[in-house]
Formats: structure tokens, C-alpha cells, sequence
């Protein structure tokens, strides 16, 4: 079959490839619009015409996989940082504190004389294997209610007080029990303030569990404060070295991933019809009248006097049975 040798007109000039025009907007529209020229595109067997502002060159197509490949590369790293930034603040894997600050003397005092010799030993045992751990300095502070109530809106408040008071450093945890020892109802009171250094190792899950420890051993066992203050305590001095997880966050992963999913899927595969598109895609001339023709072998619709062969199967075109759209001058004179 014979194929074009080149072409141009004297009006026309002659056509090459363009270079450098990626950046050329390349607005498509069902509708006309000022400035673009109509084409058809041939998909599956129908044609769609379409409005275009710039002529789709493979240089243009190849510039724009260019774009294309780096915008997916910077986002994937995007979305990686953030993926790592999510899973890391789910992963709390404590240290031990320095003990670089001044008062680093682990004292329990027992201003109500609650403890007997025997449990201020294992307390203090037990403090002491804590700080050795932790590098923090736990300190037991028993009190009378007197001592706050009428001088303080809180417990808290007191415990505050006592700390910043008395150690200029992060690195103490302070907790204190205050009671008026009566015996048919006693009224109890217990608050823990410890350190903003101390945050890694006694987190808030960890701070929540020797909580409710307490509470249960003083409230539903009706343990004496020492067996319960110290099954809580060392139960939390078991565990806060470990390294723990915050599930929670997790959650947001898979929403991440298919956010990152649908974007490079519109990325890639969008940008991809887009390119089949205008690769299938013919350039019409403007005021010309153009016949639809269905293919005999295919039974594609196609335009008649611009393919050498159907452009959906590649058969070979029948030129037009009875000449009736055809009236240039050659045709008059054969
Ligand atoms: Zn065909």
C-alpha cells in the first residue's frame, strides 16, 4: 500500500516536531472554545469528537511521562515520611534518665505512720530498683488531709507545690497520700506528679494501669495502702522499660495508603487515556465537511479521506462508492 513520502503547502509551511512545549496547556472539551482545533478519536469502534488547544506531539507525550514519573517519585517519598512519622509516634521505646540533677535521695515519709518497718523496707527496696531501672527518683509522701484541705483547691495542686518546691529538675516522681485515718470511713486521697522528663517511661497507659491498680487494691480488695500501693508499683516497674505500642494511630495507615493508591492511580492511569487518547486522535480541518463511513471488515465508524487504512483494525479502505461529496475541480474534469 502506498504511505505518505512528506508533505507541506505553500500556505501552510511545513510541519516538524515541536520541542519544549510541555508546559503548552493542553485543555480538551466536548464544545468548541476560542483557540483549539477539533479532533476525532477512534475508540472502540465509535468516534468522539473533541475540542483540543494544542497539537499532541510525542515530544510533548514524552515530557510529560517525564513530569509525570518525578511528581509520583516526590510524592511517593511523601507519603513514605508520613507513613514513617505515623508508625514512629506509635513506638515508645524509653531510655533511662540521666541522673545528672541534684536530689536524686529516695525518700518515703510516712507522716501519718501507716507503714511498718517491714513495708518501708520493701518499698524503699522497691523504689530503689525502680530508679536504678529509670533513672527517676520516686518519692512517697504520706500526709494528713489537714495538711491540704483549707490551704489548697486540690490535692493536685498541693503535690504541685511541693514539687516544683523542692527539685528544679523533670526527673522525680512524686506521689502522695493524704488520709484522716478514720476508721469507719476513711477518706483517702492519693496524686502522682511526676517530671516531664519522665514522660517516656511513665506514659500515660502506664500512669492509667498503676491508677486503677490502686484503686482497685485500696477500694475492692480493701488492701492496706502498702500491699496495694506496692502490687501497683511494682507492677509498673515491671513493665515501663518495655517498649510499647500505640495501636491507635495505625488506624490511619490504610486510609493513607489508599489515598496514595487513588492518587497515583489518577496519576498513571488517567495521564495514560489521556496520552492513548491523543494518540488515536486525527486532527480535523476546519470548515470541511467529513463523511462517516463504517468499516467492512471491522464495522468501526471511521472518517472518510484521511486514513489510508481503518483506523481501528487497519483493513483496507473502500474509497467512496458514488462520489457525491466530492467536488473539487479534479473530479469534474476525470
Ligand atoms: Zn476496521
Amino acid at each position: 500500500m502506498p504511505h505518505s513520502s512528506g508533505g507541506g503547502s505553500h500556505g501552510g509551511g511545513s510541519h516538524g516536531g515541536s520541542h519544549g512545549s510541555g508546559s503548552r496547556g493542553h485543555r480538551t472539551s466536548h464544545t468548541y472554545f476560542p483557540g483549539s482545533t477539533r479532533y476525532a478519536y477512534y475508540h472502540k469502534g465509535r468516534i468522539e469528537y473533541y475540542y483540543r488547544d494544542a497539537e499532541y506531539t510525542e515530544n510533548d507525550l514524552k515530557d510529560k511521562t517525564k513530569t509525570r514519573l518525578i511528581t509520583a517519585l516526590v510524592l511517593a517519598v511523601f507519603y513514605a515520611f508520613f507513613i514513617i512519622a505515623i508508625a514512629g509516634s506509635t513506638i515508645n521505646i524509653p531510655r533511662k534518665l540521666k541522673m545528672d540533677y541534684k536530689d536524686t535521695s529516695i525518700s518515703i515519709s510516712d507522716g501519718k505512720e501507716l507503714l511498718s518497718e517491714d513495708e518501708l523496707v520493701r518499698i524503699g527496696d522497691s523504689f530503689s530498683e525502680f530508679q536504678d531501672k529509670t533513672g527517676i527518683t520516686p518519692v512517697l509522701l504520706i500526709i494528713d488531709n489537714s495538711e491540704w484541705m483549707g490551704h489548697y483547691s486540690s490535692l493536685e495542686n498541693y503535690a504541685y507545690e511541693y514539687y516544683v518546691q523542692r527539685w528544679d529538675d523533670e526527673k522525680h516522681w512524686l506521689i502522695v497520700y493524704s488520709t484522716d485515718s478514720n476508721q469507719e470511713w476513711e477518706d483517702w486521697h492519693w496524686e502522682g506528679m511526676q517530671g516531664d522528663d519522665t514522660d517516656n517511661i511513665l506514659t500515660t497507659k502506664r500512669t492509667n494501669d498503676f491508677r486503677e491498680a490502686f484503686q482497685k487494691g485500696l477500694l475492692q480488695d480493701r488492701q492496706p495502702f502498702a500491699d496495694s500501693f506496692l502490687d501497683a508499683f511494682n507492677s509498673l516497674s515491671d513493665v515501663c522499660m518495655e517498649v510499647s505500642f500505640e495501636p491507635m494511630a495505625l488506624i490511619a495507615i490504610p486510609f493513607i495508603l489508599l489515598h496514595a493508591t487513588l492518587f497515583f492511580y489518577g496519576l498513571i492511569f488517567g495521564a495514560k487515556k489521556n496520552e492513548e487518547k491523543a494518540r488515536n486522535s486525527v486532527k480535523l480541518e476546519k470548515d470541511v465537511q467529513y463523511v462517516e463511513d463504517t468499516c467492512k471488515w471491522c464495522g468501526g465508524l471511521y472518517i472518510h479521506g484521511i486514513h489510508l487504512s481503518c483506523p481501528h483494525c487497519g483493513g483496507t479502505i473502500d474509497p467512496l462508492g458514488e462520489p457525491i461529496n466530492v467536488t473539487s475541480p479534479e473530479s469534474l474534469i476525470r
